[in-house]
């Protein structure tokens, strides 16, 4: 049976001598693994099918669970993405980081609309790269229910007025006197950023350096680590 879905490519793999299986995270089924065949010739028109950042309309055939694309309309390569290496970890980085969350989740209306304007901004936008990529980070927590809020202890509900604490064991953020021995401290000044950051208000202007946007990514890393026990690929995006 022929079926038609729109997604976008999250990763491939070789498999066997010219084919490729393709990561597809599709908008109404989630993660999809589907086989393209004969991909690996260069003159193949299927090729940009199976590249990661592909947003497409797929043409497939399903037989039993196994899924072979046949074909598909292009809707956007994000090409510029891969012609900036910085642009293109921080696009892998978020591609990686969505397979995970999507097995597991089911706002994917909320996560595929986000993909496509984070890989839009990091495409056609001459915004900072990382920047992009905080943005995307607290937008997703959000969704995913794992929203950053420095507002008050979750354990004694006072406000957070200074510097606040990520609980290692369980994510959970807390003040001083109630935080256990494991923890990352989140000092006055990056919760004020991530709250600029994270506010949608376009007029604030963001004062930031690349120290300032590592050390945050860094502390959005041990975060993830800890409510997902996954690791953020920030390895690459932080020698930049
Ligand atoms: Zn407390």
């Amino acid at each position: 049976m022929e079926i038609k879905f729109v997604g976008i490519v999250l990763s491939n793999i070789d498999y066997r001598e010219k084919d490729k299986l393709v990561n597809i995270f599709s908008v109404s089924d989630g993660l999809v693994l589907g086989k393209l065949k004969s991909v690996k010739g260069a003159s193949s028109k299927l090729k940009v099918l199976a590249s990661p950042f592909c947003l497409a309309e797929f043409t497939a055939v399903k037989a039993k669970d196994k899924m072979t694309i046949t074909g598909g309309e292009v809707i956007d390569t994000f090409f510029d993405i891969t012609s900036d290496i910085e642009k293109y970890f921080v696009g892998c980085c978020i591609l990686d980081f969505e397979r995970k969350l999507i097995a597991n989740d089911n706002e994917l209306e909320k996560h595929f609309k986000l993909l496509v304007s984070v890989l839009k901004s990091l495409s056609y936008s001459e915004e900072n790269a990382k920047l992009v990529l905080i943005k995307y980070l607290l937008e997703v927590l959000s969704i995913s229910g794992f929203a950053l809020n420095f507002e008050c202890c979750s354990a004694c509900k006072n406000k957070l007025n200074e510097n606040a604490f990520i609980d290692i064991i369980d994510g959970s953020i807390k003040c001083g006197n109630c935080v256990g021995q494991k923890y990352i401290t989140v000092s006055r000044e990056e919760k004020e950023f991530l709250n600029q950051v994270s506010n949608k208000n376009h007029s604030i202007k963001l004062n930031y350096n690349n120290e300032k946007l590592n050390a945050i990514l860094k502390l959005l890393g041990n975060y993830v680590y800890c409510q997902f026990d996954y690791i953020l690929k920030l390895e690459e995006i932080l020698k930049f």
